[in-house]
């Protein structure tokens, strides 16, 4: 069975939502649209106050370099730009639009004979990021200059609760696999090998029945977190390797998501831009666990009421219990990267009361970027920057495994993160 080295097996509560089909969240009165939903700069508002705006209208058009296109979710008036809070806790502007519930829409043309070139600048047109979690603009991503043979799909969805793309990989099977042909031919990969957890036996025999042509093949990847990140996919799925500090494409590949697929897709065939997403809605404290289609800038309160969430619960994560971030406002709206939201009883969250370093080194054990969190962490207290480097913090994939592990229950997570942060911001 293909995997990589080290990393853990946490509990995978996927059971929970697993089985739901895919619903609708009912649209929203009000939604709030970050204008930062990608990595780099934030888009720019094309939109005032007091405008009328269509489903699927642009609002905001993405800055030079690193951007993103924002289109709106829903027809109605633009109230303006506001300071709104984000899952990070800091306000952030977003352009909040009141619902008409006209559901007027536009869309931008199908594109009739998709060539590679066409495909990209469509990705660009209509927003599309990484929505794994991670929120890089796909159109910069896919542009390797035809140095990528291979074309890696991230259908691993390793994060524990977390069954929105095994959802789209059962429901939109045949989309999602003409989406991975347009995506080939955006990036100039020859072939395609989409890497599924054997956890998801029933998407691994579908996708595997359907996969005719030889040029795309499904890989069944051990049950082992984190299976989805970037390297370790990728040296599973084709037993290549990244080089340190190198990006996918040294090694002749480019790595996408599940759903990042399916929305290259309809921007293709329907001209329908990123606006909309799927996302899992699970936890204890959840009646009915839920994957649904949820339109950006959806408050989180909204999701909760829908799904019978106990909002009194022990914590709230946006994302996955291992990456993702705890919410501390369901005032917060959704975005293009926001893949789940969780609603844990304290069963389900640990108690992090931390103690002393015991020198176990199942940190050192467990890390599958091969680091020593350990030692980070210490060189990052005595404010040795230098020392951090050396033991390789910039390498941090932020994966958590390492904080899952530590009998001690020490934050090495947030600790190798605040050192890679500051070694990039002081250009160690
Ligand atoms: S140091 Fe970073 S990459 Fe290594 S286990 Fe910890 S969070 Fe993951
Ligand atoms: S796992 Fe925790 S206790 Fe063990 S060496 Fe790492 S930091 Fe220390």
């Amino acid at each position: 069975m293909a995997t990589f080295g080290k990393g853990v097996h946490p509990k995978d509560c996927k059971a929970l939502s697993a089985e739901a089909p895919i619903g609708v969240l009912p649209d929203p009165q009000k939604v709030w649209l970050p204008l930062s939903q990608h990595i780099g700069k934030p888009a720019r508002p094309v939109v005032g106050a007091g405008e009328h705006v269509l489903r699927g209208q642009l609002v905001a058009r993405k800055a030079e370099g690193v951007s993103a296109n924002i289109y709106s979710p829903v027809a109605g008036i633009v109230k303006g730009v506001v300071g709104h809070i984000t899952a990070s806790g800091k306000k952030r502007d977003h352009i909040l639009i009141e619902n008409d519930f006209t559901d007027e829409s536009t869309s931008l043309a199908p594109l009739e004979s998709p060539s590679g070139e066409s495909i990209l600048s469509r990705i660009e047109e209509a927003g599309i990021v990484g929505m794994g979690g991670a929120g890089f603009p796909t159109h910069i991503k896919f542009n390797v200059g035809g140095k990528a043979d291979v074309l890696v799909v991230n259908a691993a969805e390793c994060e524990p609760y977390i069954t929105c793309d095994y959802r789209i990989l059962k429901e939109y099977a045949e989309e999602f696999l003409r989406g991975v042909r347009y995506c080939m031919l955006a990036c100039g990969a020859k072939t395609a090998v989409i890497g599924i957890e054997k956890n998801k036996p029933d998407a691994i025999s579908l996708l595997s029945s359907l996969c005719k042509e030889g040029d795309i093949s499904v890989c069944a990847l051990r049950t082992r977190y984190p299976q989805g990140a970037e390297k370790q996919l990728i040296y599973s799925c084709t037993g290549r390797v990244v080089p340190e500090g190198g990006l996918p494409v040294a090694a002749g590949a480019v790595v996408s998501n599940v759903h990042t697929v399916l929305s290259v897709c309809r921007a293709v065939e329907k001209g329908t831009p990123c606006y909309e997403r799927v996302m899992t809605v699970s936890g204890k404290c959840v009646k009915t666990p839920s994957n649904l289609w949820v339109k950006n800038g959806t408050p989180l309160r909204e999701i909760a009421a829908y799904c019978g969430a106990d909002e009194n619960c022990a914590r709230i994560v946006s994302g996955g219990p291992m990456m993702g971030e705890a919410v501390f406002s369901l005032k917060v709206c959704t975005s293009k990267t926001t893949s789940s939201l969780l609603f844990l009883d304290k069963t389900e969250c640990e108690d992090k009361r931390a103690s002393v370093c015991i020198g176990c080194g199942r940190c050192v054990q467990a890390c599958p970027m091969g680091l020593s969190p350990t030692f980070i962490e210490d060189a990052l207290f005595r404010k040795d920057y230098e020392e951090a480097k050396r033991y390789g913090a910039s390498s941090c994939i932020a994966c958590g495994c390492c904080s899952y592990v530590c009998p001690a229950k020490r934050f090495l997570t947030q600790s190798v993160r605040l050192a890679k942060k500051i070694i990039a911001e002081r250009k160690i």
